[in-house]
């Protein structure tokens, strides 16, 4: 079921440090095809300035610091939250951490060694926009929680990252009812009499 966008978010890589352009295109366009179906549109911020009628957010290919990772071990990315407990609109992708962990993954039978150029850079991007998705599930459902599976799993494993469908990285019926209750626009999926 395809919802008409209840909420618009611009997405802006800080310039530094930078990702391939083909990176981080590859990864909005992923992120755009995750939250699609639940009326979220996900797309590039224009240049020169915060798009009027989204919410920016902006994302930086960051590394951890030491008390990143003794916070959250193994994260490939954060997403802080203010003194009352809504996220901020700043979003740190660890880049680096994210090309480790899908060094071994295979796509198509090959490994990253194997891959052509433009493949690699299409297939970090996706798994980029992967992780960038759950980034923005925190953000649009307002919480820090994790769900059992799908996009909102506390851990995703590299096949999942790089896999060219997006099987079992959908949001739980809970994240769902959670997510138009926060749009306050559509009925909840469970409404009835
Ligand atoms: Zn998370």
């Amino acid at each position: 079921m395809l919802l008409p966008p209840l909420l618009h978010l611009a997405i802006a890589f800080a310039p530094a440090p930078a990702l391939p352009p083909p990176v981080v295109a590859a990864a909005i366009v992923e992120a755009a095809r995750l939250w699609a179906p639940y009326g979220v549109d996900v797309r590039p911020a224009p240049p020169g300035g915060p798009a009027p009628d989204a919410v920016t957010l902006t994302v930086v290919a960051a590394r951890p610091t030491a008390a990143d990772r003794l916070r959250a071990p193994g994260a490939l990315a954060a997403i802080e939250f203010d003194a009352g407990g809504l996220p901020r609109p700043e979003i740190a992708v660890y880049a680096g951490d994210v090309r480790d962990f899908i060094a071994h993954a295979r796509v198509l039978g090959a490994s990253d060694a194997q891959w052509p150029r433009a493949m690699r850079e299409q297939i970090l991007g996706r798994a980029v926009g992967r992780v960038l998705a759950h980034e923005i599930g925190h953000y649009v459902l307002a919480t820090r929680g994790h769900a059992a599976h799908g996009l909102m799993r506390a851990a995703q494993a590299p096949d999942d990252l790089v896999a060219p469908n997006r099987r079992g990285l959908g949001l739980s019926q809970a994240d769902v009812a959670r997510l138009s209750g926060r749009t306050n626009l559509g009925p909840a999926p469970e409404a009835g009499p």
